[in-house]
């Protein structure tokens, strides 16, 4: 399952994705986006952000289709090879779980805005992002590719995939360290002037201290994706590589109380990758 994610105006908050995917013959093909998001134990409606939505063949005529659910469609193949969706997520809401785009940011978590095929959801996903060139991408997935504009990422499955969020832009701050052989990066958006020397040597201990308790780390690399808002927020989404955390005022790193919060919070997401899944 491949997608590919570009926009045109940022401030108008609309994402562009091309969802295709090789029919292997099917007649019909039911497409989703998921109800449920990981660290909320409740039904979303994710699709209600979706504006416009065609289905097309690998020549590029266009397939029909029928709405199904609140978030399923069904597509009439008529023996297409590949199907190329084209559709697009209202992306406004910044919070540890949603999908947002201005001008300073595209920030996507894929449990929002990606869609999949119930039978095919173990086979490998890829993105394609194309963005501004001195766009950087945070993420726990993996990188194929990073050059200039072009951004390839790609995921095992379609389960990870949609517990892998992602930050591009060209005002992350970024700072990595190495514990126990594994590495963690520090991912920062918004404005904010970190000690990076404090924070370094703060998470370490307390990453430290979760290594001597829990004897081993589930995973190779871990990264911590900030949200850091110019008004008072605390909302953190737990993922296996990674957490994403939106966290406000920014400009309070200097605040003793602030930045216990920001160590608290960390730690605490840090933890669920042992208890997760
Ligand atoms: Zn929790």
């Amino acid at each position: 399952m491949h997608y590919t994610i570009y926009f045109e105006n940022a401030n108008h908050h609309y994402v562009n994705i091309d969802f295709e995917l090789d029919t292997k013959g099917s007649e019909t093909l039911v497409f989703h986006l998921p109800a449920w998001r990981p660290g909320r134990y409740e039904l979303g409606n994710f699709a209600k952000n979706i504006q416009k939505w065609a289905a097309y063949d690998e020549k590029g005529q266009p397939l029909i289709h029928q709405k199904l659910t609140k978030d399923s469609w069904k597509v009439q193949c008529k023996g297409a090879k590949a199907i190329l969706i084209k559709y697009n997520y209202y992306a406004a809401e910044l919070n540890a779980g949603s999908t947002y785009l201005d001008e300073n940011q595209l920030y996507i978590n894929p449990v929002n805005c990606l869609l999949y095929v119930n039978e095919r959801m173990l086979e490998t996903c890829t993105i394609e992002l194309k963005l501004p060139s001195n766009y950087r991408v945070a993420t726990g997935m993996k990188k194929v590719k990073e050059n200039g504009d072009r951004v390839i990422l790609t995921a095992a499955d379609f389960h990870e995939l949609a517990d892998s969020p992602l930050i591009a832009s060209d005002t992350l701050q970024h700072n990595q360290f190495v514990l126990d052989g594994i590495e963690f990066n520090i991912w920062l958006q918004g404005e904010c002037k970190p000690n990076w020397a404090k924070i370094i040597c703060d998470f370490f201990i307390f990453i430290n201290e979760h290594f001597v308790m829990m004897k081993e780390f589930p995973v190779q690399e871990y990264h911590f994706l900030f949200q850091l808002t110019p008004y008072a927020y605390y909302h953190g989404v737990e993922h296996l590589t990674s957490t994403a955390i939106v966290l406000g005022p920014g400009n309070e790193f200097v605040n003793k109380d602030w930045y216990d919060e920001f160590l608290g919070i960390s730690s605490h997401e840090l933890f669920h990758t042992w208890n997760i899944k």
